[in-house]
């Protein structure tokens, strides 16, 4: 093998992989190491989401809810199934089959695309040059190239009060492979996995406690959003204990014993199994030698500027490894921005429409502005809220909970943001992204033609009701 390459990636993730499929489409000799070792025991490409990640939680979030409709949605539709059998054991292979294939697809691309992967870790030294050590336990070889890409990604948080065992206190990781339903499940953290792993287990039996730090329920929604989704969360069984803060834990053979504080004081909870979600943090570890000269910010993410480059000229960072939302997509379209970097030509990811999806059940997603952030900023706004109620297509699925908000310019009309809590959110999502990218108005939504029967009307009345226009909620417009 060469030992010289045009660009080297560390990490092949959703932003590593991409990059170096990038880098290779646009004709240069690229390499990505990557260490991962899979549940079979073998090399993987893909990283944290392919592996651990977004695509097995939405494997058991899709089959989780197809038990729980069946179970009990199911009836209301004149549906009757007596004695559903859950058999979790296929319910995880499954999903293992999903990684499987996807990972494996991967491996293919890189082949079809000429882009080498080294199967083993990766450090960046001075001079761009890359020390590469084989997962097989060969000598470890000093690789150079033009370009290096760091594309390590993150780890979950861990806390000193919970420490993850991965058999009775668990991180994401663990939290997909539980062998049986937890009959009580304890989670800490109510933010993205916390929520969507949490349901996964509860629709599937489990009582779910989630304590949450904080007093506020996902703060970085729409508050309008989150008061919603917290009602619907509720309402689907997940008891959440906001303000409760973890101070202990303490595991015996079979249960977890969990102490935590609120405004009234200490309680105790006993679970089966307790799952730690308390946020993910990057991961730098072995990744930098002392001599690299890359430098971190004051929340250790690697420090970049707007289209990733370090403090080193020629190498660049992206991922959950530097600033902005630690997302899958959000790291995809930096891969491609940096190969395209490298390749000097015009390219800027549009960090003010990254959509978020939070994929319970309903789902709830947004991009842009909150009207906090909006109202925080003193620009003058209109809003146009339409629940799903309103809609004909809602009704015949049974899907009425939720809304659409969108957020607009009172002066220019310019949509700022668009937040869903509702049926399919994290596909209707994508209309306020593509709006915004074009700089749309609430008029312009206005005025298209959407397909009726369709989920996506209640965008268009949405954005119909932020001039006070819509047809099927009664509106009265607020005085000045
Ligand atoms: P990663 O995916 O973490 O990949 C980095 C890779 O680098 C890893 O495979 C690691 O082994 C490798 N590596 C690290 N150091 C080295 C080294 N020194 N040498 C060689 N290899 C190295 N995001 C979404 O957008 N949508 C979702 O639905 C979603 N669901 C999620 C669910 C869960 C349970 C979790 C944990 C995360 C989820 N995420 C989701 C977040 C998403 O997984 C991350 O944002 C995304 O994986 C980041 O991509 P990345 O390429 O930066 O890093
Ligand atoms: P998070 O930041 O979404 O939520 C962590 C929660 O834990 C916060 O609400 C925080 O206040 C709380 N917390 C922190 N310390 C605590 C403590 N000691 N006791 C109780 N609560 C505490 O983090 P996460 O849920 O671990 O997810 C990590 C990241 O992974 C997310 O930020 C997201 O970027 C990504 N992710 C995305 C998706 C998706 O896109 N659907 C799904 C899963 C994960």
């Amino acid at each position: 093998m060469s030992d010289k390459f045009d660009v080297i990636v560390i990490g092949g993730g959703p932003g590593g992989y991409v990059a170096a499929i990038r880098c290779a489409q646009l004709g240069l000799n690229t390499a990505c190491i990557e260490k991962r070792i899979n549940k079979q025991d073998e090399p993987a490409l893909g990283g944290t989401c392919l592996n651990v990640g977004c695509i097995p939680s939405k494997a058991l979030l899709d089959s989780s809810w197809k038990y729980h409709e069946t179970e009990s949605a199911l009836a209301e539709h004149g549906v009757k199934i007596k004695g559903a059998d859950l058999d979790l054991d296929t319910m995880l292979q499954r999903k293992d089959t999903i990684v499987k294939n996807l990972t494996g697809g991967i491996a293919q691309l890189f082949k079809a695309n000429k882009v080498t992967w080294l199967q083993g870790s990766g450090q960046l030294k001075a001079g761009k040059q890359v020390e590469f050590q084989p997962l097989d336990g060969g000598d470890a070889q000093t690789l150079q190239a033009e370009s290096v890409i760091l594309a390590a990604g993150s780890v979950p948080v861990d806390i000193p009060v919970a420490p993850v065992d991965q058999n009775l206190i668990v991180d994401s990781t663990g939290a997909l492979e539980f062998p049986k339903v937890p009959k009580r499940l304890g989670v800490i953290g109510a933010g993205v996995i916390g929520l969507e792993l949490g349901s996964v287990w509860n629709r599937l039996g489990s009582e779910v406690v989630v304590l949450e730090a904080v007093d506020t329920f996902l703060p970085m929604l729409d508050k309008q959003i989150a008061k919603e989704t917290q009602k619907q969360m509720q309402k689907q069984g997940l008891d959440i204990r906001l303000g409760a803060r973890v101070t202990g834990s303490e595991t015996t053979k079979t249960k977890v014993k969990v102490t935590y504080s609120d405004g009234e004081g200490e309680h105790t909870e006993s679970f089966d199994k307790l799952i730690v979600a308390v946020g993910r943090r990057p991961y730098t570890e072995g990744l930098l030698s002392a001599d690299a000269g890359v430098s971190l910010d004051e929340r250790n993410f690697i420090y970049v500027d707007s289209q990733c480059r370090t403090d080193v000229p020629g190498v660049y960072a992206i991922g959950d490894l530097v600033r902005g939302p630690a997302l899958a997509h959000k790291a995809i379209e930096e891969g491609v921005m940096v190969a395209e970097v490298i390749m000097e030509e015009a390219t800027q990811v549009n960090y003010d429409v990254i959509p978020g999806v939070i994929y319970t059940h309903p789902e709830v997603a947004w991009v842009g502005k909150s009207e906090e952030e909006v109202k925080e900023s003193g620009e003058a706004y209109k809003t146009g809220v339409v629940p799903f109620a309103a809609n004909g297509r809602a009704m015949a699925a049974g899907e009425t909970g939720g809304m659409v908000k969108f957020v607009a310019d009172e002066k220019t009309d310019r949509i700022l943001g668009m937040h869903i809590v509702g049926p399919q959110a994290s596909e209707l999502i994508q209309q306020g992204a593509i709006a915004m990218e074009f700089g749309a108005t609430a008029e312009d939504l206005q005025l298209m033609v959407f397909g009726h029967p369709s989920l996506s009307e209640t965008v268009h009345e949405a954005a119909l009701a932020v001039d006070y226009k819509a047809i099927h909620v009664a509106q009265r417009r607020r005085k000045k």
